[in-house]
């Protein structure tokens, strides 16, 4: 379903009247990793939209590598998410990290998250695929492409055509950043399937001084958009401080993708 031989011409996933992926516009999405309290996602939300980002990120269910490590707000963090979409118009894209959560957060959230860690969990893939949402689907850390293909097949055989993909990094041999953001999957994968393809430099790089650069890169490689972690006090975040931008840097970077988008 997912593949360019049986529709060759490429999909776009409407969120909202004038939010569209995989059309002419780069769509970006950027938020804080996590929902940390009310006043700092409406700071968050409104400072991003100021920029010009389309749809507000947030974690509110925490898929974290350690158990005792801080598993997000949970509902409470759905309803801030939901507040700051009130506040500007924003709308909004969370994880969802089971299947007994998935309706819950679909209330909720106009873009259903599945994050890398379960990139590969098919019960979650096909409980999203039976939800009437978007469903954004990262690209799990060891996943080849034709593996990640078939990740939003298991989306798009129960029903749910709405599916962009996400290349968010994957595990090599290299320390010098959290993951390896690959960025020859962009056009690998705009070659073998219709669904649009965003990336992910914060998570693909774990660093905010390399994320500007991937991302510019990666819009100038073809992704229809981007992920970007962004928080008011990345030294204080509850996770991911040391790959989130200051909203000023995320501004000064917006500026620069304005360009390289408009010459791609
Ligand atoms: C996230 O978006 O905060 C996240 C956990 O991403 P990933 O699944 O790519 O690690
Ligand atoms: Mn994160």
């Amino acid at each position: 379903l997912a593949s360019r031989e049986v529709k060759p011409e490429p999909s776009v996933v409407a969120i909202t009247d004038t939010v569209v992926i995989g059309g002419p516009e780069v769509i970006v999405m950027a938020g804080p990793c996590s929902v940390e309290g009310e006043a700092m996602i409406i700071e968050t939300a409104r400072a991003v939209k100021a920029a010009g980002a389309q749809v507000l990120r947030g974690g509110a269910f925490k898929p974290r590598t350690s158990p005792y490590s801080f598993q997000g707000l949970e509902e409470e963090g759905l309803k801030l998410l939901a507040k700051a979409r009130e506040e500007t118009g924003l709308p909004i894209v969370t994880e969802v990290v089971n299947p007994e959560t998935a309706e819950l957060v679909s209330e909720y959230s106009d873009i259903l998250q599945i994050g890398a860690r379960n990139a590969q969990n098919f019960a979650l893939l096909k409980k999203v695929g039976q939800l009437r949402r978007p469903v954004l689907l990262k690209r799990g850390m060891s996943m080849t492409i034709q593996e990640f293909l078939m990740s939003a097949e298991y989306v798009m055989s129960e029903g749910n055509q709405s599916v962009i993909l996400c290349e968010r990094g994957i595990r090599t041999f290299e320390t010098a950043t959290r993951n390896t953001l690959d960025l020859s999957a962009i056009p690998v994968l705009k070659q073998m399937t219709h669904l649009p393809v965003i990336a992910d430099p914060s998570h693909g790089t774990g660093n905010y001084h390399y994320v500007a650069p991937m991302a510019l890169a990666a819009v100038a490689a073809g992704a229809d958009g981007l992920m970007i972690e962004v928080h008011p006090d990345p030294e204080r975040a509850s996770s991911d401080g040391p790959q989130s931008l200051k909203p000023k840097k995320f501004d000064a970077l917006m500026a620069k993708l304005r360009l390289v988008a408009a010459s791609v």
